[in-house]
């Protein structure tokens, strides 16, 4: 099966994710965080990641003003569309990923995010409590340590929204002046805190390297 991007041909989804991501890297090269206008060369090409794009209707709007890229949470760099009427949305860039999502799995990653977002506090604080440096509690290594939920994360998630399942939001807030991610609306106030409560509960926590808990997880 061919794969068509940017007028051109690729052999697979693979191919066309490494294209995308080597001339987004030249692009945040030369552009650093500037708005891309539509006069601009590199706008066509961005056009064209919105034009795959699964939520196309969404992320165009009333009609794209410009391009830019600035750093998420995870200092990823991460595309921003603003729109004619200037608010802003993200828009992800892998291919593979964009066509392949679907309206649940797009919903189901907002989701996720906002889940993250709202126990963000419950990890700083551990990690506030630990003794510096932090050491990894199975090699004792202190490269790269992250907090790891001993009970996983995707564990305490799903039996709170099987708990829940007739409450689960489907539209979420673009958290533009932090995080960059998806966060729950005002309105799911009760909902967020619903599962905060649930997650202080259920969540413990330990110091991990990078290297162990990706061991941990099943990631290597
Ligand atoms: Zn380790």
């Amino acid at each position: 099966m061919k794969y068509c991007f940017n007028e051109r041909n690729f052999q697979s989804k693979k191919a066309v994710d490494d294209y995308i991501r080597n001339v987004r890297n030249q692009i945040i090269d030369e552009t650093k965080n500037a708005e891309i206008l539509p006069d601009n060369k590199w706008f066509y090409f961005l056009m064209n990641i919105v034009n795959v794009h699964n939520d196309k209707i969404e992320k165009i709007g009333n009609g794209i003003h410009s391009f830019y890229f600035i750093k998420d949470m995870y200092k990823n760099d991460q595309l921003r569309i603003k729109r004619n009427d200037l608010t802003t949305i993200d828009c992800s860039y892998m291919y593979s990923k964009i066509t392949q999502k679907n309206e649940y799995q797009i919903i189901n990653k907002n989701l996720n995010d906002a889940l993250r977002h709202a126990i963000n506090d419950q990890i700083f604080n551990y990690k506030n409590f630990q003794e510096l440096p932090l050491k990894c509690n199975n090699c004792n290594d202190e490269k790269n340590c992250e907090i790891d939920h001993i009970k996983p994360f995707h564990l305490i998630k799903s039996e709170f929204l099987s708990i829940n399942k007739n409450e689960i939001p489907v539209e979420f807030y673009d958290d533009v002046e932090n995080s960059c991610k998806r966060i729950f609306k005002q309105s799911d106030k009760v909902f967020e805190n619903k599962w905060s409560q649930f997650h202080k509960e259920q969540a413990t926590y330990q110091v991990l390297c990078k290297a162990c808990n990706r061991k941990k997880s099943g990631k290597v």
